[in-house]
């Protein structure tokens, strides 16, 4: 288990897991959560785009306001309040990603044509740390996305520092400066930030994993039964479709540690464990009920199908000569599902089953409608 989960661990790189369905499964998990954050950071950045307007109307020049409040009080609140939308309602997912990779860069690209306009940029080119900045840490972005929103932010903007507004020696020198922390600063908070949350996902992949395992033979245990077993009637009723339990019991189990002592009896259900394995349809589930007592959750099987699974893994059990211990035997309850189950009568049924196997010596398979 522990070795799994190093090996996972290892599995990402600077923007995703190398297998892609974990990747799949991590964007899931983070994507409400994300969606919330998306949602209330673009709400609060357009009320201060709005207020930042509404602050700075009386210093920009009059022949630069109406491109101004284009762009900060209708364009870039416009595009962050459709992206909260987006987000608060769960829709238009990729749109959402869109234009949040984009709002940014009209916003920068809007204030470095502001600013080409007239002298007081120095002032006003704070926007574009702070924009690049948002973009890596606050926006909500995949890391991958903001590095693109982020770089074109800042190849953009060393381009107009150099051409379209040309700035004094020491500004420019500065802007560069500033420029150049604030995307340091973006991609490792940016990165820092997404590999925190990769860790966060391992763990719980890996606490859920060893919640639903049984820490000797490695099969589900009763919680993941629970759960399989509930979706299972679920979908019977929904679907009409059958299922099979086969609950298995080794005979005579305690004389194995009585005789040779618990590591050897271990031993044995790790054995026993593999013949279950070996003998069923990678659709069966095979879960560890409790001490040496086993269930197998068989799909889409009527009475037939269900006794010749259960009397072909009784033989082969019964061949299998096991390590020290030579030959043991089970026993074997089956049941089908019906349409007024629920867990514990279905369950009831096979454990009924199973007691006529053993009260009529053992070794043996029986079938309760
Ligand atoms: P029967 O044929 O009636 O099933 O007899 P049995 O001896 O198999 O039945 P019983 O339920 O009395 O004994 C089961 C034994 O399984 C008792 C318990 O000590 C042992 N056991 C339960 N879990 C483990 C385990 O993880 N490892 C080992 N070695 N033994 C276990
Ligand atoms: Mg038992
Ligand atoms: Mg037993």
């Amino acid at each position: 288990m522990s070795t799994d989960y190093k090996n996972i661990f290892c599995s990402y790189n600077l923007f995703a897991f190398k297998d892609s369905k974990l990747q799949e499964k991590f964007n899931e998990w983070r994507r409400p959560s994300r969606l919330k954050h998306i949602s209330a950071i673009s709400i609060l950045t357009a009320s201060l785009y709005l207020i930042f307007s509404y602050i700075t109307r009386s210093f920009i020049p009059a022949d630069i306001l109406p491109l101004a409040t284009l762009v900060h009080v209708y364009l870039v609140p416009f595009i962050l309040l459709l992206i909260a939308l987006l987000a608060h309602f769960r829709v238009r997912y990729y749109l959402m990603t869109f234009l949040l990779v984009i709002a940014p860069i009209i916003a920068s690209v809007g204030n470095m044509i502001i600013i080409s306009k007239f002298d007081g940029y120095t002032t006003y080119q704070t926007e574009l740390y702070l924009i690049i900045f948002w973009v890596f840490t606050v926006s909500g972005l995949k890391f991958i996305h903001a590095l693109i929103s982020g770089l074109f932010i800042y190849v953009s903007a060393t381009i107009s520092a150099y051409a379209i507004y040309p700035l004094n020696t020491e500004a420019f020198v500065l802007h560069h400066f500033w420029m150049i922390a604030s995307l340091s600063f973006g991609i490792l908070g940016g990165y820092l930030l997404e590999s925190s949350q990769k860790t966060i996902f391992l763990k719980k992949e890996e606490l859920e994993k060893i919640a639903i395992t049984d820490r000797l033979t490695g099969l589900y245990n009763r919680v993941m039964f629970d759960k399989v077993i509930s979706d299972e009637l679920e979908k019977s009723k929904r679907y009409k479709r059958t299922f099979g339990l086969i609950m298995l019991d080794i005979d005579f189990f305690k004389d194995i540690n009585d005789t040779y002592g618990h590591l050897v009896g271990d031993d044995v259900l790790i054995e026993f464990t593999n013949i279950l394995k070996r003998h069923t349809r990678s659709s069966d589930t095979i879960i560890r009920w409790g001490g040496e007592e086993f269930i197998i959750l068989s799909l889409e099987v009527n009475k037939e199908a269900l006794m010749t699974l259960a009397e072909h893994i009784r033989k082969q059990v019964q061949e299998h000569d096991f390590k020290t211990v030579g030959k043991k035997t089970v026993s074997l309850g089956l049941t089908l599902n019906k349409k007024t189950d629920n867990i514990n009568s279905i369950l009831q049924r096979a454990d009924q089953a199973l007691y006529l196997s053993k009260n009529s010596g053992r070794n043996k398979t029986n079938f309760l409608a």
